[in-house]
């Protein structure tokens, strides 16, 4: 396929970019709020919506796919021919909650447009992912009934609640979604120029319980006689860092690389803004961390273990004299480059386990866990978005490498085994608050994006 198949394509999406908005409001009344059980019924229907769209689309095996979970949905075209490149299409069709409701202005699923803006929960996070990805396909077949490049979706419903379940769905379904890149078109920009995702962390989250005597007792009975569950705490969370800030879980560093050429290039060219950020948004003069690391190394390139919370004992006013019955403790570890997060999980367990003794046990529980992930910063398939996004926006995209955590990434990635990169296809704000909107003149130039972004992976 050539220019004129790609002009054909916009000229029709042009024409029907007011239909096509029209449409979305549709997908955007479904209050799909995945981490809800009392909206279940409309995570379905949200993705029964889509599979039917696909089928009027001519999009084929369009299907709900059941996980443990909220349901996924597929469909595919894949008659480009077997030396055009395979590329899946992630979105995400379950939305945030939308507390506190009274701060919206209008209902947040009854879209509404003001200011050229379009009102609704999900409009930026992650429907549009969705709809703009379909609005694509549908504006390439009606222009030229033929795709440059095959091309599988893969739409999620449990993104707003950590993905729990979905990496035992890619593992069941790795050859049904096994392609050359994975596309991670999740939220968007909101300025005027585009933004490209180059790294998440991986996590892993526990609470450590450590219980003591049956209820609280009176230190003035009990002191020096019972073993204190708070000292415990205190003792552990003392020994996982050492005087610097390095984690001293034996073993923990393992698989810690170094980062690429292409993403320390990237450190390196956003060092200082990232550091005026931190300065603005934490009120700090002065930051902490391992050092040999630069600043933006240790938010985004290094693990980190921090504990979130710590309970035990009497925190109210005055004085208490308590032996308190039990202490605890929750951590988040931000993982990167090959640590597994199960074998952080295990490393992690060890090591606190390591302090139990005849007179105080401990209990850890892993309460979550997910892989970092490089996306592709440089090469044909990134260029194939940077040259996309810069024919639409005029402008090419700003890479970021976050030090929060996608899981959905890192799953693609590690379980299929292929590259991702990442095109988001919103544009606005108050994503997970109270008014989230997509400034429309940016709809328009964002189904151009994922159409320039097919033919560009056909060259
Ligand atoms: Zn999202």
């Amino acid at each position: 396929m050539n220019e004129h198949h790609l002009e054909a394509s916009l000229i029709y999406a042009h024409t029907h970019t007011d239909a096509f908005i029209e449409h979305y409001k549709e997908l955007l009344r479904i209050p799909s709020i995945g981490a809800d059980p009392a909206y279940r019924d409309d995570v379905r229907r949200a993705a029964e919506w889509i599979v039917a769209e696909m089928q009027r689309l001519g999009i084929e095996n369009a299907q709900v796919l059941d996980t443990q979970g909220q349901p996924a949905v597929y469909g595919d075209w894949l008659h480009a021919g077997a030396d055009a490149p395979t590329a899946l299409l992630y979105a995400h069709y379950d939305v945030q909650p939308v507390d506190p409701l009274d701060l919206w202005v209008t209902p947040p699923f009854e879209p509404e447009i003001r200011d050229g803006r379009l009102f609704a929960r999900g409009a930026i996070d992650d429907k549009s992912g969705v709809f703009v990805h379909l609005k694509a396909f549908e504006s390439i077949m009606a222009a030229n009934g033929a795709l440059p490049i095959n091309i599988k979706f893969i739409f999620e419903g449990e993104e707003e609640s950590g993905s729990p379940t979905m990496e035992p769905f890619i593992e069941a379904h790795k050859e049904l979604l096994a392609a050359d890149v994975a596309v991670i078109s999740d939220g968007g920009s909101s300025d005027e120029t585009p933004r490209m995702m180059a790294s998440v962390r991986g996590i892993v989250t526990a609470e450590v319980k450590v219980p003591g005597p049956v209820r609280d007792l009176h230190s003035g009975s009990f002191g020096g006689v019972v073993h204190n569950p708070t000292h415990m705490v205190g003792k552990i969370i003392s020994a996982l860092h050492d005087d610097e800030g390095r984690i001293r879980i034996p073993g923990f560093y393992d698989d810690v690389v170094p980062v690429s050429e292409a993403q320390q290039a990237l450190i390196k060219e956003n060092e200082e803004d990232a550091i005026a950020k931190g300065h603005e948004e934490t009120g700090l003069e002065t930051f902490w961390g391992v050092p040999g690391f630069t600043y933006y190394e240790r938010a985004t390139a290094q693990p980190t273990c921090d504990v979130n919370g710590i309970s035990g004992g009497y925190q109210g006013k005055g004085a208490k004299t308590v032996l308190p019955a039990e202490a605890s403790f929750k951590v988040s570890m931000r993982l990167v480059d090959n640590q597994d997060p199960n074998d952080i999980a295990e490393k992690f367990t060890a090591f606190v386990n390591n302090f139990a003794c005849d007179t105080l046990k401990i209990d850890v529980n892993i309460l979550s866990s997910s892989w970092s992930a490089e996306t592709l910063v440089s090469g044909p398939i990134a260029q194939a978005v940077i040259d996309a996004y810069a024919a639409t926006w005029g402008k090419t995209p700003k890479m970021e490498r976050a030090g929060g955590s996608v899981p959905i990434i890192g799953m693609l990635q590690h379980v299929l085994d292929i590259p991702v990169t990442s095109m988001g296809l919103g544009h606005g704000t108050n994503v997970h608050s109270p008014n989230e909107y997509y400034d429309l003149a940016y709809f328009g130039p964002n189904v151009d994006t994922a159409i320039h972004f097919l033919f560009n992976m056909a060259k």
